[in-house]
């Protein structure tokens, strides 16, 4: 009999970890999505969509489905899933591994500010900072809707569904809000380019980390733009049962010591 993991996804290291064991003869994974875009990134593996009913629903779904191993590889930004997954992990005894992505430092050269949350940036622009670039997905936007003094380009994968929680699409904002709809990961050379033909002159962007996203810090910090980066919710606690590492290849040597694979 294989072994079982349960892979929160959503991420690029969750695509990594499932990729990686497709071939695995002692182990089957399982990947979840939140269900939140119509056409993510699917896992090439199995997979299931939508939420468990929190913390509660995520323990029965480990014991009903002999999950022997939970992994938590979802977006540092996600910070909800991952603190059920530990709840529900204690709750079941079943192992936890957190994936947790480094964050990203400011290099020479770059202007970044930062900021604790959405709501503090949309706070402290300036109307110097117009046209502000937002790379902060379509959900957290309504931050943004008092600040009619500036222009906005938001940039996120697709418009606005009725079962948003925010429940806002493009035709609700006023008309300093301009949308783009468009699917990364994007090249530096696309990143210049849109912020040059938008004369962007302030990027607010999550600390994401990772590779797929950084492209336009990169352009920003050629074209000399002023950055607002919004620090990331509480790394995870490790404690007994559950670890915490940063990338797909700790996460393998983990499951490797586990004994669920060789
Ligand atoms: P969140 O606030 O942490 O989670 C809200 C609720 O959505 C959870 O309580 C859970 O519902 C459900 N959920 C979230 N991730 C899930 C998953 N992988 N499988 C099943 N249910 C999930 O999450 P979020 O920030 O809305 O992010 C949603 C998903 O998008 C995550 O999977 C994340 O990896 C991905 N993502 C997020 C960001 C970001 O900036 N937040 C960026 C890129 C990708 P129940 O309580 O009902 O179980």
């Amino acid at each position: 009999m294989k072994k079982k993991i349960l892979i929160l996804g959503g991420s690029s290291e969750a695509f990594q970890l499932d990729k990686a064991l497709l071939e695995s003869e002692t182990l089957s994974a399982i990947t979840s999505l939140a269900g939140r875009t119509s056409l993510p990134r699917k896992p090439i593996g199995p997979y299931r969509t939508g939420g468990f009913g929190g913390a509660e629903g995520m323990a029965s779904y480990i014991l009903e489905n002999d999950i022997d191993a939970l992994i938590d590889a979802t977006h540092p930004f996600a910070a909800k899933i991952s603190l059920n997954a530990s709840k529900a992990a204690k709750r079941t005894g079943c192992p936890l591994l957190h994936i947790w992505r480094e964050a990203w430092q400011q290099k020479e050269g770059d202007q970044w500010t930062l900021v604790d949350s959405i709501k503090a940036a949309a706070g402290i622009l300036t109307p110097a900072d117009s046209p502000v670039f937002l790379t902060i997905g379509r959900l957290e936007l309504a931050a943004f809707l008092e600040r009619t003094d500036i222009n906005f380009i938001a940039r996120a994968i697709e418009p606005a569904k009725s079962d948003d929680p925010s429940g806002k699409d493009a035709a609700f904002y006023p008309a300093n809000f301009k949308f783009i709809y468009e699917k990364g990961p994007f090249s530096l050379n696309e990143e210049r380019a849109l912020m040059k033909t938008h004369k962007i002159r302030t990027l607010i962007s999550k600390n994401s980390g990772g590779i797929a996203a950084y492209a336009k810090l990169t352009a920003a910090r050629e074209l000399g733009l002023k950055v607002f980066m919004i620090n990331r919710p509480p790394k995870p606690e490790p404690g007994p049962g559950i670890d915490v590492v940063s990338n797909v290849e700790d996460a393998l040597t983990w499951l490797t010591e586990r004994g669920l694979i060789n």
